[in-house]
Order: structure tokens, then sequence, then C-alpha cells
């Protein structure tokens, strides 16, 4: 791994001030005296429910007694990280900023799935600080980065993903010389030249999806999802989160926040039902906006192996009497909706309602049943008719 000398890289930062007894943020250092902390946090707390309740453009957006309002841990649809109910965010937080030292490193590395892609990131490089330093919480770890040092440990961070990646093509076509790697490569180059554009790299590295196995390919999109969509990204968060513990988990797990997504936008007409509702968090949600599906998959290329992830996980919980039977028929229903939206795009694999009322019988009856194996049994009867 190459390391860039700290000479060349960009000081953007506002420098950090010493002595000084208050908590002060790098970023908005200047900007802070200004902001009056009890509105502003009202008027965020305000921001993050309307997401839930109304949709940004003023619409409605009820969205019923829609059943996922009520469990934690729903995987994304998206981004398939677990998802924290609002009312939550506090307490889950805590789990986090209680802790130091290795604890929290241990924390951090075996809870991936709470923080999303930049966060994720953040939430690494903390873990790496309290690791060496026993008294390290949160707050102390990320106040700890210099400007410079957080740039250099990011890139750093894109180049191990960046590795692994080239790692798993190898391996897969056996071959040193495979274009993936070449791909690879080149990214490396313009990551230790400053550059992080995840976008247009999965873009490019989605063409070689047929050139290894569907298991390989996903293995080198999980890497290839760590890597945040830009740098000024990075630092933004970074600014957002600078701050105590407490402050500092709340700011990494927020974005996992559950909120339901109109697969067809409201804003166009979409109904309010739950055959057009599907479960995801505030960081996939927010930014889809009115993209259609055709361009979302651009950005979020893992986003049909999540979906069926989330149904598969939906069909479990329904068939283990988790989820009551008046959601038997939403996995057909919302296999419709997403195709519909994606032009067939994305094509869900789910059991029909008649089906599901008998495994959960079969459940009830003591019977060991898996959504997984179901599914792919169903595939193959397919497979045989056709
Ligand atoms: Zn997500």
């Amino acid at each position: 791994m190459a390391i860039i000398p700290v000479s060349t890289v960009n000081n953007e930062f506002k420098p950090f001030a010493t002595n000084q007894k208050k908590v002060t943020n790098p970023i908005f250092a200047e900007k802070q005296p200004n902001i009056d902390n009890k509105m502003s946090s009202n008027a965020l707390s305000a921001y993050f429910k309307g997401g839930m309740a109304v949709s940004f453009g003023g619409y409605d957006c009820s969205t019923g007694n829609f059943i996922t309002k009520e469990i934690d841990d729903v995987p994304c649809c998206c981004c398939g990280g677990k998802m924290v109910l609002n009312k939550n965010i506090g307490t889950k937080a805590r789990e986090f900023s209680a802790l130091k030292g290795q604890e929290l490193a241990d924390k951090i590395r075996n809870n991936q799935d709470y923080f999303r892609c930049t966060q994720r990131l953040i939430a690494n490089l903390i873990a790496d600080e309290a690791e060496q330093n026993p008294d390290y919480d949160m707050g102390k770890a990320i106040q700890s980065f210099t400007p410079e040092t957080l740039k250099q440990k990011t890139l750093d961070y894109c180049v191990k993903n960046l590795n692994a990646i080239d790692k798993v093509a190898k391996q897969a076509t056996g071959d040193e010389k495979n274009p993936i790697s070449a791909l690879v490569a080149s990214e490396i180059e313009k990551v230790q030249s400053g550059k992080t554009e995840r976008v247009e790299f999965t873009e490019k590295l989605a063409m070689y999806e047929g050139l290894v196995k569907h298991e390989d390919y996903d293995k080198m999109l999980e890497s290839a999802m760590n890597i945040p969509e830009s740098y000024k990204d990075v630092k933004q968060i970074y600014g957002y989160a600078y701050g105590k513990a407490l402050k500092v988990a709340k700011e990494l797990i927020r974005p996992s926040m559950q909120t339901i997504e109109h697969i067809h936008p409201k804003s166009q007409g979409g109904p309010n039902n739950t055959e057009n509702y599907i479960a995801e968090c505030y960081n996939c949600n927010n930014p889809r906006g009115h993209m259609s599906y055709h361009e979302w998959l651009k950005v979020h290329p893992e986003y049909p192996i999540n979906a069926q992830k989330h149904i598969e996980w939906f069909q479990q919980q329904i068939v283990d009497g988790k989820i009551d039977e008046r959601y038997d028929t939403y996995p057909i229903e919302v296999k419709a909706t997403l195709s519909k939206e994606s032009d067939g795009r994305m094509e869900l694999k789910v059991l029909n309602p008649e089906r599901i009322k008998e495994l959960r019988e079969a459940k009830q009856a003591g019977q060991d049943v898996d959504i997984k194996a179901e599914l792919e049994k169903e595939e193959n009867k397919q497979e045989e008719v056709a």
C-alpha cells in the first residue's frame, strides 16, 4: 500500500482550536456560536420525523400501520444494513457511546450493519484509534483526527477495500491479468491522487459481472460499497459527528433510521398501500428523491441483491408467526410493484400466499422452515416445468 506524503494532501479544513473546554468542530467552528442549539435540534428532529410522515415535496405520505414500523433490525431493502426505529436511535447510540478502548473497537467491528457506508468508514477509523488507546471513547477518538490524518486514513481505507476486490478477482478468474484487477489498479491510482468516485467505479465494475460467479461478484460489490461516494461526504459527516461520544454515536447511527419508501413516488400519484411500500433506511430513501429505478440502480448496484434479502427476511418473519397473516399477500404484491417500476430489472423471488400459509402451518407443527431453501426449491420446480 502506497503512502501519500502528508505534504501532498490538501488542507481543506479549518485548523483545530486547542486548549478549549468546549468541543470545537473543525468544520463548523466558525458557524457554531450563531446556532441556537435547542432550536436546531428541534428543527432537526422535526425534519427526521417529517421524513417518515410527509414527503419533502409536501405530499401527504402516511404509511398507515405498515408492520415494519414496529420492528427493529429490519434489513434495508436497498443497502442491506440493519434499520433502527426512530424512537430507538438514542438507546442504540448509547450502546456505543458508553464504551471505550478495545470494547468499543469490538462493538463497532461486530455491528457494522448499523452504519451506512461513509458513517461506517468513520466508525472503523474510530475503532482503529480506540484499539490503540484504552481511554478513548467515540468522542475522544474522533477528536484525535487531524484534517490530514482523516484524509490519509480515508484514502488508505479505500485502497484496502480496492485490494480486497483485486484479491477476489484474481482468485475467481485464476488470472493475474484479468480486467477487474486492471480496473482496480487504475482506481487505486485515482484514490492515491485524492479522488474517490464510487458510483463511476461500480458502474465499470458492473460491466464485468458475468466474468465471475454470482457469489464472487457479490463479495466484490460488498467491498466496493464500502468506498464513500466522495471525500466531500466524509468531511461533511465528520463535521456533523464531531463532538462528545453520544453525539458522535447518534450522528453515525441516525442514517440507519427506518423509513417507508413509496416504490412509485407519492408525488407522482403512487398509492398509500402496502403494495407500494417497502422499508428502507433514511440514508437510502432520502437521496433517491424522484430518481427513476434505472438511475437509482446505478448509484446502488447492490439494490437487487439486498431487496431479495429484505423480502426473504420478511417472508421468514411471516412464516415464523412474527408478522401476522394479513401480510401473506405482501411479498407477491411488492414484487409486482418493484418489477413494474424497474421495467423488469428487479424480479424478486417470492412465495405465493397459499405456500406461505402451508409453511406457517408446518412451522406451527414444529417443522423447521428455511425460506431461502424454499425459494430455491420453487425455482428448481419452475425450471423443470420450463
Ligand atoms: Zn439503506
